[in-house]
């Protein structure tokens, strides 16, 4: 997400320890605790904006959710939206998913979702792609036993490449869709690159997936 830079943004993230949670690390494990309950936690890597994170926090309150986005200039745009209207069930994680392990253990985590990630084009960054197979292995390793991540992408060349990883790793296909907003899928919640890529009439597609144990 190209966005023009917040110097302030970091110093505001670090006002707010409520939402933006501080030293996640010390958390790994006890999640529960941090949101005071023991409902299931679904968290969003490269959350952007927080749109679809927050959005789903609200119309799901009996779910905890953690919006996960690196770059603070964007996530601050997310703390806003909490700002204005807190959720006792979202937090946000100003970290780089490469690490998520760090910050949770295994079986902290039900559900992933990736929406509209970076697609990485050429071959020689296929590695970034977040639904890469050691990205899938980072996701094993905090999920519970038939996790599941929830994917969605208007570009057609990530969206093949990623069915193809996930059916390598072993990962059942639960639902696949090629046209999104013209198909029976309820209550979907847009991104904000969902908004404005289907704007200019570009197809969205999204499918489920679960780990198999
Ligand atoms: N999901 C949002 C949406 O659909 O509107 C944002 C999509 S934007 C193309 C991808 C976002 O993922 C960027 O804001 C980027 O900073 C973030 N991102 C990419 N790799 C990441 C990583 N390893 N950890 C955390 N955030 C990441």
């Amino acid at each position: 997400m190209r966005l023009r830079h917040k110097p302030w943004a970091k110093d505001k993230l670090l006002q707010y320890p409520q939402y933006v949670v501080q030293n996640p690390e010390t958390i790994k494990g006890k999640w529960n605790e941090e949101f005071q309950n023991d409902h299931p936690l679904h968290i969003e890597v490269g959350t952007g904006k927080g749109q679809f994170i927050y959005g789903m926090a609200k119309a799901n309150p009996e779910i905890n959710y953690i919006g996960i986005e690196m770059q603070d200039s964007v996530i601050v745009s997310a703390l806003d939206k909490i700002i204005e209207d807190p959720l006792p069930n979202l937090k946000l994680l100003n970290i780089d998913g490469t690490n998520l392990q760090e910050y949770f253990a295994k079986d902290d985590v039900e559900r992933v979702y990736l929406n509209f990630s970076d697609p990485w084009p050429k071959k020689r960054h296929e590695k970034r792609r977040l639904t890469y197979k050691t990205f899938l292995k980072l996701y094993e390793d905090i999920l519970v036993d038939n996790g599941e991540i929830h994917f969605k992408t208007d570009n057609q060349g990530l969206f093949e490449y990623s069915l193809r990883s996930f059916s390598e790793y072993g990962l059942l296909l639960k639902f696949v869709s090629l046209d999104l907003h013209n198909s029976d899928f309820e209550n979907n919640i847009m991104t904000e690159y969902e908004e404005k890529f289907s704007s200019r009439g570009q197809r969205i597609y999204r499918c489920e997936v679960q780990y198999q144990t």
